[in-house]
Protein backbone atom coordinates (compact mmCIF):
# COMPACT_ATOMS: atom_id res chain seq x y z
CA UNK A 1 0.00 0.00 0.00
CA UNK A 2 3.06 1.82 1.04
CA UNK A 3 3.49 2.01 -3.56
CA UNK A 4 0.16 2.94 -4.01
CA UNK A 5 -0.02 5.81 -1.79
CA UNK A 6 3.03 7.29 -3.55
CA UNK A 7 0.45 7.77 -6.94
CA UNK A 8 -2.70 8.05 -5.86
CA UNK A 9 -3.72 8.34 -1.83
CA UNK A 10 -6.93 8.37 -1.61
CA UNK A 11 -6.82 4.15 -3.39
CA UNK A 12 -4.60 3.34 -0.65
CA UNK A 13 -7.15 4.86 1.63
CA UNK A 14 -10.37 3.37 0.11
CA UNK A 15 -8.27 -0.23 0.15
CA UNK A 16 -7.80 0.14 3.72
CA UNK A 17 -10.84 1.23 4.70
CA UNK A 18 -12.31 -1.83 2.76
CA UNK A 19 -9.74 -3.97 4.58
CA UNK A 20 -11.29 -2.56 7.98
CA UNK A 21 -14.76 -3.10 6.99
CA UNK A 22 -14.88 -6.69 5.93
CA UNK A 23 -12.79 -7.22 9.39
CA UNK A 24 -15.12 -5.46 11.36
CA UNK A 25 -18.73 -6.53 9.60
CA UNK A 26 -19.92 -10.37 9.51
CA UNK A 27 -19.97 -10.85 6.13
CA UNK A 28 -23.02 -13.07 4.74
CA UNK A 29 -23.09 -12.17 1.22
CA UNK A 30 -23.85 -15.63 0.26
CA UNK A 31 -21.77 -15.26 -3.31
CA UNK A 32 -18.66 -13.14 -1.73
CA UNK A 33 -15.68 -15.22 0.38
CA UNK A 34 -12.19 -14.30 1.55
CA UNK A 35 -9.59 -14.93 -1.20
CA UNK A 36 -6.14 -16.68 0.56
CA UNK A 37 -2.61 -14.88 0.10
CA UNK A 38 -2.00 -16.96 -2.51
CA UNK A 39 -4.93 -16.28 -4.95
CA UNK A 40 -4.57 -12.51 -3.98
CA UNK A 41 -0.84 -12.39 -5.03
CA UNK A 42 -1.15 -14.11 -7.75
CA UNK A 43 -3.63 -11.70 -9.13
CA UNK A 44 -1.34 -8.99 -9.03
CA UNK A 45 1.63 -9.94 -10.68
CA UNK A 46 3.27 -8.73 -14.10
CA UNK A 47 0.51 -11.16 -15.94
CA UNK A 48 -1.14 -8.37 -16.34
CA UNK A 49 0.36 -6.49 -18.84
CA UNK A 50 0.58 -9.87 -21.20
CA UNK A 51 -1.89 -9.76 -24.76
CA UNK A 52 -2.79 -13.34 -25.57
CA UNK A 53 -5.87 -13.44 -27.65
CA UNK A 54 -6.18 -16.86 -28.87
CA UNK A 55 -6.22 -20.31 -27.27
CA UNK A 56 -2.71 -22.36 -25.80
CA UNK A 57 -0.46 -23.01 -28.56
CA UNK A 58 -2.82 -21.02 -31.00
CA UNK A 59 -2.05 -17.29 -30.16
CA UNK A 60 -2.81 -13.92 -31.57
CA UNK A 61 0.33 -12.47 -30.29
CA UNK A 62 3.89 -13.44 -29.77
CA UNK A 63 6.13 -14.28 -26.70
CA UNK A 64 2.94 -16.31 -25.06
CA UNK A 65 4.45 -19.38 -24.11
CA UNK A 66 4.19 -18.39 -20.28
CA UNK A 67 0.62 -17.47 -20.38
CA UNK A 68 0.10 -20.69 -22.24
CA UNK A 69 2.02 -22.36 -18.80
CA UNK A 70 -1.15 -20.80 -16.86
CA UNK A 71 -3.77 -20.95 -18.98
CA UNK A 72 -3.29 -24.93 -19.57
CA UNK A 73 -3.02 -25.50 -15.64
CA UNK A 74 -6.23 -23.86 -15.11
CA UNK A 75 -7.99 -25.62 -17.66
CA UNK A 76 -6.52 -28.72 -16.41
CA UNK A 77 -7.06 -28.44 -12.46
CA UNK A 78 -10.66 -27.18 -13.78
CA UNK A 79 -11.31 -30.51 -15.83
CA UNK A 80 -9.88 -32.93 -13.22
CA UNK A 81 -11.70 -30.91 -10.04
CA UNK A 82 -14.89 -31.15 -11.81
CA UNK A 83 -14.26 -34.29 -13.64
CA UNK A 84 -15.17 -32.60 -16.83
CA UNK A 85 -14.40 -33.37 -20.66
CA UNK A 86 -13.10 -29.73 -21.66
CA UNK A 87 -12.31 -26.63 -19.73
CA UNK A 88 -11.89 -22.86 -20.48
CA UNK A 89 -10.43 -20.62 -18.17
CA UNK A 90 -10.66 -17.54 -19.93
CA UNK A 91 -13.82 -15.71 -18.82
CA UNK A 92 -13.40 -12.64 -16.65
CA UNK A 93 -16.48 -13.64 -15.15
CA UNK A 94 -19.39 -15.39 -14.72
CA UNK A 95 -21.57 -13.12 -16.99
CA UNK A 96 -18.27 -13.90 -19.85
CA UNK A 97 -18.93 -17.48 -18.91
CA UNK A 98 -22.90 -17.55 -19.39
CA UNK A 99 -22.23 -15.94 -22.52
CA UNK A 100 -19.93 -17.79 -24.02
CA UNK A 101 -21.84 -21.41 -23.30
CA UNK A 102 -24.77 -19.42 -24.99
CA UNK A 103 -22.88 -18.58 -28.24
CA UNK A 104 -21.50 -21.91 -28.44
CA UNK A 105 -24.53 -23.50 -28.07
CA UNK A 106 -25.93 -21.38 -30.81
CA UNK A 107 -22.75 -21.68 -32.88
CA UNK A 108 -22.63 -25.89 -32.67
CA UNK A 109 -26.57 -26.15 -32.59
CA UNK A 110 -27.64 -23.58 -35.27
CA UNK A 111 -24.34 -22.51 -37.37
CA UNK A 112 -22.54 -25.59 -37.79
CA UNK A 113 -25.47 -27.14 -39.84
CA UNK A 114 -26.36 -24.08 -42.16
CA UNK A 115 -22.69 -23.61 -42.75
CA UNK A 116 -22.72 -27.04 -43.94
CA UNK A 117 -26.00 -26.55 -46.05
CA UNK A 118 -24.06 -24.37 -47.86
CA UNK A 119 -21.36 -25.64 -48.32
CA UNK A 120 -19.13 -23.19 -46.61
CA UNK A 121 -16.45 -24.05 -44.06
CA UNK A 122 -16.58 -20.70 -42.24
CA UNK A 123 -18.67 -18.18 -42.19
CA UNK A 124 -16.53 -15.85 -44.35
CA UNK A 125 -17.40 -18.31 -47.12
CA UNK A 126 -21.17 -17.72 -46.66
CA UNK A 127 -22.77 -15.12 -48.99
CA UNK A 128 -24.69 -12.00 -47.23
CA UNK A 129 -28.11 -13.41 -47.73
CA UNK A 130 -26.92 -17.19 -46.12
CA UNK A 131 -25.23 -14.47 -43.59
CA UNK A 132 -28.27 -12.97 -42.63
CA UNK A 133 -30.51 -16.35 -42.91
CA UNK A 134 -28.26 -17.16 -39.81
CA UNK A 135 -28.23 -14.67 -37.89
CA UNK A 136 -32.19 -14.60 -38.06
CA UNK A 137 -31.91 -18.13 -36.75
CA UNK A 138 -29.85 -17.12 -33.65
CA UNK A 139 -32.09 -14.78 -33.20
CA UNK A 140 -34.89 -17.44 -33.30
CA UNK A 141 -33.65 -19.67 -31.15
CA UNK A 142 -35.36 -20.39 -27.11
CA UNK A 143 -33.87 -20.66 -23.17
CA UNK A 144 -36.29 -21.84 -20.34
CA UNK A 145 -34.13 -20.95 -17.49
CA UNK A 146 -35.03 -20.52 -13.63
CA UNK A 147 -37.49 -17.51 -12.57
CA UNK A 148 -36.12 -14.61 -11.04
CA UNK A 149 -38.06 -14.84 -8.29
CA UNK A 150 -37.84 -18.42 -7.60
CA UNK A 151 -34.10 -17.47 -7.51
CA UNK A 152 -32.98 -17.77 -10.90
CA UNK A 153 -30.17 -15.04 -12.04
CA UNK A 154 -30.62 -12.15 -14.77
CA UNK A 155 -27.62 -13.81 -16.87
CA UNK A 156 -30.54 -16.85 -17.82
CA UNK A 157 -32.18 -15.25 -20.47
CA UNK A 158 -34.36 -12.18 -18.82
CA UNK A 159 -34.69 -8.91 -20.40
CA UNK A 160 -32.35 -6.69 -19.01
CA UNK A 161 -29.52 -8.94 -19.81
CA UNK A 162 -28.45 -9.75 -23.02
CA UNK A 163 -28.89 -13.19 -22.94
CA UNK A 164 -33.00 -11.77 -23.22
CA UNK A 165 -32.11 -10.31 -26.09
CA UNK A 166 -30.55 -13.13 -27.80
CA UNK A 167 -33.00 -15.89 -27.24
CA UNK A 168 -36.88 -16.06 -26.31
CA UNK A 169 -36.96 -16.89 -23.19
CA UNK A 170 -39.60 -18.35 -20.60
CA UNK A 171 -39.53 -19.28 -17.17
CA UNK A 172 -40.03 -22.11 -14.95
CA UNK A 173 -40.83 -21.23 -11.04
CA UNK A 174 -41.06 -23.25 -7.92
CA UNK A 175 -44.06 -25.17 -6.42
CA UNK A 176 -46.48 -21.98 -4.63
CA UNK A 177 -47.01 -24.07 -1.34
CA UNK A 178 -43.68 -26.07 -0.81
CA UNK A 179 -41.18 -23.48 -2.81
CA UNK A 180 -39.31 -26.16 -3.70
CA UNK A 181 -38.39 -26.72 -7.24
CA UNK A 182 -41.44 -28.95 -9.32
CA UNK A 183 -39.44 -31.45 -12.11
CA UNK A 184 -43.16 -31.89 -13.75
CA UNK A 185 -43.74 -28.25 -13.90
CA UNK A 186 -40.45 -27.72 -15.53
CA UNK A 187 -40.73 -30.58 -17.79
CA UNK A 188 -44.22 -29.79 -18.87
CA UNK A 189 -42.71 -26.20 -19.72
CA UNK A 190 -40.29 -27.83 -21.85
CA UNK A 191 -42.50 -29.85 -23.76
CA UNK A 192 -44.55 -27.04 -24.34
CA UNK A 193 -41.79 -24.61 -25.17
CA UNK A 194 -39.01 -26.66 -26.62
CA UNK A 195 -36.27 -25.21 -25.90
CA UNK A 196 -33.08 -25.10 -27.55
CA UNK A 197 -31.48 -24.55 -23.62
CA UNK A 198 -32.52 -25.88 -20.65
CA UNK A 199 -30.79 -23.72 -18.31
CA UNK A 200 -30.39 -24.97 -14.50
CA UNK A 201 -28.43 -23.67 -11.75
CA UNK A 202 -29.60 -20.47 -9.48
CA UNK A 203 -28.57 -17.27 -7.17
CA UNK A 204 -31.22 -17.36 -4.60
CA UNK A 205 -32.38 -20.72 -4.46
CA UNK A 206 -32.09 -22.46 -0.97
CA UNK A 207 -31.58 -26.04 -2.28
CA UNK A 208 -30.24 -28.74 -4.18
CA UNK A 209 -31.40 -29.59 -7.69
CA UNK A 210 -31.57 -32.97 -9.02
CA UNK A 211 -29.49 -32.57 -12.56
CA UNK A 212 -29.74 -36.09 -13.67
CA UNK A 213 -34.12 -35.23 -13.78
CA UNK A 214 -32.69 -31.45 -15.65
CA UNK A 215 -30.68 -33.80 -18.19
CA UNK A 216 -33.75 -36.16 -18.90
CA UNK A 217 -36.20 -33.31 -19.26
CA UNK A 218 -33.42 -32.01 -21.54
CA UNK A 219 -32.97 -35.29 -23.69
CA UNK A 220 -36.94 -35.36 -23.85
CA UNK A 221 -37.33 -32.17 -25.64
CA UNK A 222 -33.55 -31.88 -27.69
CA UNK A 223 -32.50 -29.04 -25.45
CA UNK A 224 -28.92 -28.65 -24.52
CA UNK A 225 -28.59 -28.58 -20.64
CA UNK A 226 -26.60 -25.78 -19.16
CA UNK A 227 -25.66 -25.60 -15.76
CA UNK A 228 -24.69 -22.23 -13.87
CA UNK A 229 -23.00 -23.68 -10.75
CA UNK A 230 -21.78 -20.03 -10.03
CA UNK A 231 -23.16 -20.29 -6.20
CA UNK A 232 -22.63 -23.57 -5.64
CA UNK A 233 -18.98 -24.71 -7.39
CA UNK A 234 -17.21 -25.04 -4.28
CA UNK A 235 -19.52 -27.73 -2.66
CA UNK A 236 -19.13 -29.29 -6.36
CA UNK A 237 -15.40 -29.22 -5.88
CA UNK A 238 -15.92 -30.16 -2.14
CA UNK A 239 -18.04 -33.40 -2.82
CA UNK A 240 -20.42 -32.07 -1.19
CA UNK A 241 -22.80 -32.29 -3.91
CA UNK A 242 -22.32 -35.78 -5.49
CA UNK A 243 -24.06 -38.43 -7.85
CA UNK A 244 -27.36 -36.58 -9.06
CA UNK A 245 -26.65 -32.78 -7.29
CA UNK A 246 -23.04 -32.67 -9.26
CA UNK A 247 -24.26 -30.91 -12.59
CA UNK A 248 -20.83 -31.48 -14.66
CA UNK A 249 -21.70 -35.54 -15.25
CA UNK A 250 -25.51 -34.39 -16.57
CA UNK A 251 -24.85 -31.04 -18.12
CA UNK A 252 -23.68 -30.80 -21.95
CA UNK A 253 -22.31 -27.34 -20.08
CA UNK A 254 -21.60 -26.39 -17.24
CA UNK A 255 -20.88 -22.83 -15.92
CA UNK A 256 -19.50 -20.83 -12.45
CA UNK A 257 -18.07 -18.07 -11.12
CA UNK A 258 -14.63 -18.70 -9.47
CA UNK A 259 -14.99 -15.80 -7.07
CA UNK A 260 -17.89 -17.20 -4.49
CA UNK A 261 -18.03 -20.75 -2.79
CA UNK A 262 -15.11 -21.82 -4.77
CA UNK A 263 -13.38 -19.19 -2.96
CA UNK A 264 -10.87 -18.02 -5.77
CA UNK A 265 -10.40 -14.85 -8.03
CA UNK A 266 -13.24 -12.96 -9.62
CA UNK A 267 -13.17 -14.59 -12.82
CA UNK A 268 -15.31 -17.18 -14.73
CA UNK A 269 -14.78 -20.87 -16.19
CA UNK A 270 -17.09 -22.85 -18.75
CA UNK A 271 -16.57 -26.60 -18.46
CA UNK A 272 -18.24 -28.64 -21.35
CA UNK A 273 -18.21 -32.71 -23.04
CA UNK A 274 -16.35 -33.19 -26.03
CA UNK A 275 -18.55 -32.32 -28.54
CA UNK A 276 -18.80 -28.93 -27.08
CA UNK A 277 -15.32 -27.88 -26.68
CA UNK A 278 -14.55 -26.49 -30.72
CA UNK A 279 -17.24 -24.02 -30.14
CA UNK A 280 -16.44 -23.08 -26.36
CA UNK A 281 -12.84 -22.49 -27.41
CA UNK A 282 -13.94 -19.86 -29.80
CA UNK A 283 -14.81 -17.88 -26.97
CA UNK A 284 -12.14 -15.19 -27.99
CA UNK A 285 -12.72 -14.35 -30.58
CA UNK A 286 -16.96 -15.09 -29.78
CA UNK A 287 -17.30 -12.65 -27.03
CA UNK A 288 -14.31 -12.23 -25.34
CA UNK A 289 -10.68 -10.26 -26.08
CA UNK A 290 -7.42 -10.84 -24.61
CA UNK A 291 -7.34 -13.25 -21.52
CA UNK A 292 -6.53 -11.70 -17.85
CA UNK A 293 -3.19 -14.05 -17.86
CA UNK A 294 -3.17 -12.93 -14.33
CA UNK A 295 -6.56 -13.94 -13.01
CA UNK A 296 -5.96 -17.28 -15.28
CA UNK A 297 -3.09 -17.97 -12.72
CA UNK A 298 -5.03 -17.25 -10.06
CA UNK A 299 -7.90 -19.48 -10.98
CA UNK A 300 -5.26 -22.16 -11.41
CA UNK A 301 -4.06 -21.37 -7.85
CA UNK A 302 -7.41 -21.62 -6.30
CA UNK A 303 -8.30 -24.81 -8.07
CA UNK A 304 -5.18 -25.98 -6.64
CA UNK A 305 -6.58 -25.00 -3.11
CA UNK A 306 -9.66 -26.41 -3.70
CA UNK A 307 -8.08 -30.02 -4.82
CA UNK A 308 -7.10 -30.36 -1.47
CA UNK A 309 -8.95 -32.75 1.64
CA UNK A 310 -8.73 -28.99 3.84
CA UNK A 311 -11.23 -27.51 1.11
CA UNK A 312 -13.22 -30.71 1.65
CA UNK A 313 -14.05 -30.34 5.17
CA UNK A 314 -14.40 -26.34 4.39
CA UNK A 315 -17.31 -27.52 1.63
CA UNK A 316 -18.71 -29.32 3.92
CA UNK A 317 -18.85 -26.74 6.79
CA UNK A 318 -20.32 -24.42 4.48
CA UNK A 319 -23.28 -26.94 3.81
CA UNK A 320 -23.15 -27.32 7.60
CA UNK A 321 -22.81 -23.95 8.87
CA UNK A 322 -26.08 -22.86 6.30
CA UNK A 323 -28.51 -26.01 7.92
CA UNK A 324 -27.16 -24.82 11.87
CA UNK A 325 -28.14 -21.07 10.10
CA UNK A 326 -31.25 -22.23 9.25
CA UNK A 327 -32.14 -23.90 12.21
CA UNK A 328 -31.33 -21.19 14.37
CA UNK A 329 -34.00 -19.07 12.25
CA UNK A 330 -36.86 -21.67 12.42
CA UNK A 331 -35.94 -21.78 16.34
CA UNK A 332 -36.38 -18.07 16.76
CA UNK A 333 -39.41 -18.15 15.10
CA UNK A 334 -38.32 -16.76 11.78
CA UNK A 335 -39.56 -17.35 8.24
CA UNK A 336 -37.63 -18.80 5.22
CA UNK A 337 -38.08 -19.71 2.13
CA UNK A 338 -38.63 -23.56 1.37
CA UNK A 339 -38.69 -23.69 5.04
CA UNK A 340 -34.74 -24.62 5.46
CA UNK A 341 -31.87 -24.83 3.01
CA UNK A 342 -29.39 -28.01 1.87
CA UNK A 343 -27.23 -25.72 0.47
CA UNK A 344 -25.19 -22.59 1.08
CA UNK A 345 -27.41 -20.06 1.93
CA UNK A 346 -30.68 -19.16 4.09
CA UNK A 347 -33.19 -17.09 2.32
CA UNK A 348 -35.23 -14.89 4.82
CA UNK A 349 -38.87 -13.99 4.30
CA UNK A 350 -39.07 -10.57 6.58
CA UNK A 351 -42.60 -9.71 5.50
CA UNK A 352 -44.04 -11.63 8.36
CA UNK A 353 -42.03 -8.89 10.16
CA UNK A 354 -43.61 -5.87 9.12
CA UNK A 355 -40.37 -4.83 6.85
CA UNK A 356 -39.25 -4.84 3.15
CA UNK A 357 -35.72 -6.58 2.28
CA UNK A 358 -34.48 -3.26 1.65
CA UNK A 359 -35.45 -2.11 5.45
CA UNK A 360 -34.35 -5.39 6.50
CA UNK A 361 -30.44 -4.98 4.62
CA UNK A 362 -30.14 -1.43 5.61
CA UNK A 363 -31.09 -2.25 9.20
CA UNK A 364 -28.48 -5.00 9.36
CA UNK A 365 -25.41 -3.17 8.01
CA UNK A 366 -26.66 -0.95 10.90
CA UNK A 367 -25.69 -3.24 13.40
CA UNK A 368 -22.92 -4.31 10.99
CA UNK A 369 -24.15 -7.22 9.11
CA UNK A 370 -23.96 -7.39 5.78
CA UNK A 371 -26.43 -8.87 3.60
CA UNK A 372 -28.14 -8.61 0.39
CA UNK A 373 -32.02 -7.97 0.26
CA UNK A 374 -33.72 -10.82 -2.61
CA UNK A 375 -37.35 -11.31 -3.83
CA UNK A 376 -39.09 -14.15 -2.59
CA UNK A 377 -41.48 -16.22 -4.88
CA UNK A 378 -44.17 -14.46 -6.39
CA UNK A 379 -42.62 -11.19 -3.96
CA UNK A 380 -45.62 -8.56 -3.60
CA UNK A 381 -42.64 -5.86 -3.49
CA UNK A 382 -41.16 -6.65 -6.52
CA UNK A 383 -36.91 -6.80 -7.19
CA UNK A 384 -36.15 -3.55 -5.76
CA UNK A 385 -37.72 -3.46 -2.47
CA UNK A 386 -38.56 -7.02 -2.10
CA UNK A 387 -39.40 -8.96 0.76
CA UNK A 388 -36.48 -11.30 1.45
CA UNK A 389 -32.83 -11.49 2.63
CA UNK A 390 -30.36 -13.74 1.38
CA UNK A 391 -27.58 -14.65 3.72
CA UNK A 392 -24.87 -17.24 2.92
CA UNK A 393 -22.22 -18.99 4.38
CA UNK A 394 -19.09 -19.59 2.68
CA UNK A 395 -17.04 -16.37 3.72
CA UNK A 396 -17.97 -16.63 7.72
CA UNK A 397 -16.79 -20.42 7.06
CA UNK A 398 -13.42 -19.52 5.91
CA UNK A 399 -13.05 -17.10 9.02
CA UNK A 400 -13.28 -20.21 11.09
CA UNK A 401 -17.06 -19.77 12.37
CA UNK A 402 -18.58 -23.16 12.92
CA UNK A 403 -22.22 -24.06 13.96
CA UNK A 404 -22.67 -22.43 17.36
CA UNK A 405 -21.01 -19.22 15.67
CA UNK A 406 -23.87 -19.38 13.24
CA UNK A 407 -26.75 -20.10 15.84
CA UNK A 408 -25.37 -17.13 17.66
CA UNK A 409 -25.47 -15.17 13.96
CA UNK A 410 -29.04 -16.01 13.59
CA UNK A 411 -30.04 -14.43 16.99
CA UNK A 412 -28.27 -10.97 16.74
CA UNK A 413 -30.02 -11.11 12.82
CA UNK A 414 -33.59 -11.82 14.83
CA UNK A 415 -32.59 -9.10 17.34
CA UNK A 416 -31.25 -6.81 14.60
CA UNK A 417 -35.05 -7.37 12.81
CA UNK A 418 -37.51 -7.60 15.71
CA UNK A 419 -36.47 -4.46 16.74
CA UNK A 420 -36.74 -2.30 13.54
CA UNK A 421 -39.65 -0.74 12.30
CA UNK A 422 -40.90 0.91 8.85
CA UNK A 423 -40.71 4.45 9.50
CA UNK A 424 -44.26 6.07 8.52
CA UNK A 425 -44.82 8.13 5.29
CA UNK A 426 -45.60 11.48 5.19
CA UNK A 427 -49.24 10.07 4.77
CA UNK A 428 -48.73 8.12 7.88
CA UNK A 429 -48.69 4.38 6.28
CA UNK A 430 -45.62 2.39 6.75
CA UNK A 431 -43.48 3.11 3.96
CA UNK A 432 -41.17 0.76 2.07
CA UNK A 433 -37.37 2.22 1.94
CA UNK A 434 -37.17 3.82 5.34
CA UNK A 435 -36.77 2.34 8.98
CA UNK A 436 -36.26 2.68 12.51
CA UNK A 437 -33.65 0.21 14.44
CA UNK A 438 -34.58 0.94 18.05
CA UNK A 439 -31.26 2.58 20.32
CA UNK A 440 -28.48 0.19 21.48
CA UNK A 441 -29.29 -2.93 18.92
CA UNK A 442 -26.59 -1.70 16.86
CA UNK A 443 -23.75 -1.13 19.12
CA UNK A 444 -24.68 -4.52 21.05
CA UNK A 445 -25.40 -6.10 17.96
CA UNK A 446 -21.57 -5.22 16.76
CA UNK A 447 -20.08 -5.30 20.33
CA UNK A 448 -21.48 -9.42 19.93
CA UNK A 449 -19.91 -10.06 16.58
CA UNK A 450 -16.38 -8.68 17.57
CA UNK A 451 -16.15 -11.53 19.96
CA UNK A 452 -17.51 -14.00 17.82
N1 LIG B 1 -24.54 -16.71 -12.55
C1 LIG B 1 -25.03 -16.75 -11.32
C2 LIG B 1 -25.90 -17.91 -10.91
C3 LIG B 1 -24.73 -15.72 -10.41
O1 LIG B 1 -25.25 -15.76 -9.17
C4 LIG B 1 -23.92 -14.65 -10.85
C5 LIG B 1 -23.56 -13.53 -9.95
O2 LIG B 1 -24.12 -13.20 -8.99
C6 LIG B 1 -23.46 -14.65 -12.15
C7 LIG B 1 -23.78 -15.69 -12.98
C8 LIG B 1 -22.65 -13.50 -12.70
O3 LIG B 1 -21.37 -13.49 -12.21
P1 LIG B 1 -20.44 -12.19 -12.37
O4 LIG B 1 -20.91 -11.20 -11.37
O5 LIG B 1 -19.05 -12.70 -12.11
O6 LIG B 1 -20.60 -11.71 -13.78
Amino acid sequence: LSVIEQVEPRIADATRAELADQRASLKLIASENYASPAVLLTMGTWFSDKYAEGTVGHRFYAGCQNVDTVEALAAEHARELFGAEYAYAQPHSGIDANLVAFWSILAHRVETPTLADHGAKTVYDLSEQDWEKLRRAFGEQRALGMSLDAGGHLTHGFRPNISGKMFHQRSYGTDPETQLLDYDAVRAAAREFKPLVLIAGYSAYPRRVNFATMREIADEVGATLMVDMAHFAGLVAGKVFTGDEDPVPHAHLTTTTTHKSLRGPRGGLVLATKEYADSVDRGCPMVLGGPLSHMMAAKAVALAEARTAEFQTYAQNVADNAKALADGFLRRGAKLVTGGTDNHLVLLDVSGMGLTGRQAESALLDAGIVTNRNSVPSDPNGAWYTSGVRLGTPALTSRGFGTAEFDRVAELVVDVLTNTQPAATKSGAPGKAKYVLADGVADRTKAASGEL
